[in-house]
């Protein structure tokens, strides 16, 4: 038995843990599912946002494109001054200073005489389609070729490609014309970019083309200048920056230094959809795993329930037939000493007779138990209710027991309302239900009294049976109307029985349309109520019989030895 009983709790145990543990690995993988749903469209983002700045840098370097049509040698001559400057050249030039992205183009030879700042310097003039001699140089663009010949310089000897662009914080873009087998530059033409432009004109829409409006993309993008700290475009103008909102910032590689594409992200219908989606599944799983949880203990507790069962049934079964022995054994003694005739003295021969009664009388009523116990389970009890009045059976039923009060020595107090409206009930039953309440209230209390009222309560007539003895303790009162339920205390243990009288009462009492309750604090004794409905028919008739004044009651005493 107690192995089975570890093994139940094992099971409980192992369940409990593999419930536990695959709720934890399921909310583990809904969470990981949602972040990566997140984590990918920020992803996404990025890379939107890492194409439109590199778009940008494809855009400005696709005006040098075409130089790749122009000889190069012939360029060399009229750079050194020994050729004019080629035609194709000026054509190209005349293309480029046409597009919006550039304000004007400079010229100088590779070794960049003018870089000083003194000039002269070479100006595209775009009316006249011609790069014309001019000092009127702006200090950007000498600084800006300055600076490109340095860096060209230093790394002009390992350049394989006939172009080379680069960026400068003043926004000019220079283009480096190489000899690539000698080795040197011919030229550097310097374009001076529109920032505006290129910023209103070209960045913005691109924004707008790729991410719309905050509410479909749900993030808000920012073009911003790190030095000056100026927004020069944005994708939602409402949105002014702060630096707490950046999420994300993106640059524009080898050019335009000191722009930024500045990111951050909101709230989205995707990611609500997978939040809505993910608080949805965790709803749908706690609900399973209750539910779960619920079958498991449900299960636990019916088996254990089951297991209390059998070993009650057990127990009652040994009791009974110890029960059934005694009094056969005493009658049988008892009837073997009067057969023989040698017990002739006249008191010993009356507690002979006394003993044979008493024990066929105790025999009587637990085999009368027994067959409650089997006809109710069975469903084979019938029942013929008809209209009583309670008052009446009570004092019946204290009428015919009196002698047992007094061999127990004790006194029951009635206190019986008057004009109680009649109940459907059934005798028979009505007359077992109380004799086991009052049976109990004298064996389990241990005091001179018990007390029975009768009252109207409500729809109902109430029976209580009260007694003054030790009670029942609170943690076995929902267990005391179960079959063969007994409280484990010193007084039950000295008492016989078997656990079958309150479930007797409660199925009676069901059977015919009322019910039991108990009231009890340990120490305090114990009362049992028996509820039965009023009959409605003859409710007002009844109540009518009542004296004006309310409900009048009366008070009887069945005094026995003390
Ligand atoms: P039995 O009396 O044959 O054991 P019952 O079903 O009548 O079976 O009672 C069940 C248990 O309830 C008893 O064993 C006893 O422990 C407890 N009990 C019943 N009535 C009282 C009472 N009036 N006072 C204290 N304990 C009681």
């Amino acid at each position: 038995m107690k192995k089975y009983l570890t093994f139940r709790w094992l099971s409980l145990g192992l369940g409990l843990v593999a419930i536990v543990g695959l709720t934890a690995m399921n909310v583990y993988s809904l969470y990981a599912l949602h972040e990566s749903t997140v984590s990918s469209s920020l992803e996404r983002k990025k890379s939107q946002l890492v194409e439109v700045s590199e778009q940008v840098g494809i855009r400005l370097k696709q005006t040098a494109g075409d130089l790749y049509r122009l000889n190069l040698e012939e360029l060399d001559e009229a750079v050194k001054g020994e050729e004019p400057v080629p035609d194709l050249f000026h054509e190209l030039l005349a293309e480029a200073s046409r597009d919006s992205l550039f304000n004007e183009i400079y010229f100088t030879d590779g070794d960049c005489r003018a870089c000083d700042g003194n000039g002269p310097i070479q100006k595209f003039n775009k009316e006249g389609e011609r790069l014309e001699w001019t000092y009127d140089v702006p200090e950007v663009v000498t600084d800006g070729i300055g600076m490109a010949r340095t860096r060209m310089n230093a790394s002009i000897n390992d350049f394989e490609w006939q172009f080379r662009h680069f960026f400068d914080t003043h926004r000019s873009m220079t283009v480096a014309i190489i000899n690539t087998e000698e080795r040197y530059v011919i030229g550097y033409l310097n374009m001076l970019i529109d920032d505006e432009y290129l910023a209103q004109r070209y960045i913005a829409p691109r924004l707008e083309n790729v991410f719309g409006g905050r509410e479909e993309s749900g993030l808000t993008v920012w073009l911003r200048n790190t030095i000056t700290n100026e927004t020069l475009t944005s994708t939602d103008p409402d949105l002014e920056f702060r630096r707490e909102y950046e999420d994300y910032s993106q640059s524009f590689p080898d050019l335009l230094d000191d722009w930024q594409l500045v990111a951050a992200f909101h709230e989205n219908p995707a990611l609500e959809a997978s939040q809505s989606s993910l608080y949805r599944n965790l709803a749908v799983l706690g609900a399973t795993v209750l539910f779960l949880l619920g079958a498991l203990v449900f299960m636990f507790v019916t088996a254990q329930r089951e297991r209390e069962l059998a070993v009650r049934q057990a127990g009652f079964l040994a009791n009974v037939t110890h029960e059934l022995k005694t009094p056969l054994a005493v009658m049988q003694a008892a009837g073997e000493n009067l057969s023989d005739g040698r017990v002739e003295d006249k008191n010993r021969l009356s507690s002979y007779g006394q003993h044979i009664y008493n024990e066929s009388l105790r025999l009587r009523r637990m085999i009368e138990k027994l067959l409650d116990v089997a006809k109710t389970d069975s469903g084979k009890r019938s029942l013929q209710p008809v209209m009583k009045d309670v008052n009446e059976l009570v004092d019946k039923y204290v009428g015919e027991n009196r002698q047992i009060f007094e061999s127990n020595g004790v006194k029951v107090r009635l206190e019986k309302e008057n004009g109680l409206a009649p109940v459907m009930l059934d005798e028979e039953s009505f007359l077992t239900v109380l004799g086991n309440l009052v049976e109990n209230a004298i064996k389990y209390s241990n005091q001179p009294y018990v007390d029975i009222r009768t009252v109207r309560d409500k729809q109902y007539v109430r029976i209580d049976v009260q007694d003054w003895g030790p009670g029942i303790p609170k943690k076995d009162q929902k267990y005391i109307f179960d079959k063969f339920f007994r409280v484990e205390d010193h007084m039950t243990a000295n008492t016989k029985g078997h656990g079958l009288g309150l479930s007797i009462v409660k199925d009676l009492m069901e059977l015919n349309n009322g019910y039991v309750t108990l009231k009890s604090e340990q120490g305090r004794g114990a009362t049992f109520s028996l509820y039965f409905p009023v009959c409605e028919d003859t409710d007002i008739t009844q109540n009518q019989r009542l004296p004006a004044n309310g409900t009048s009651k009366s008070r009887t005493e069945y005094s026995e030895r003390q």
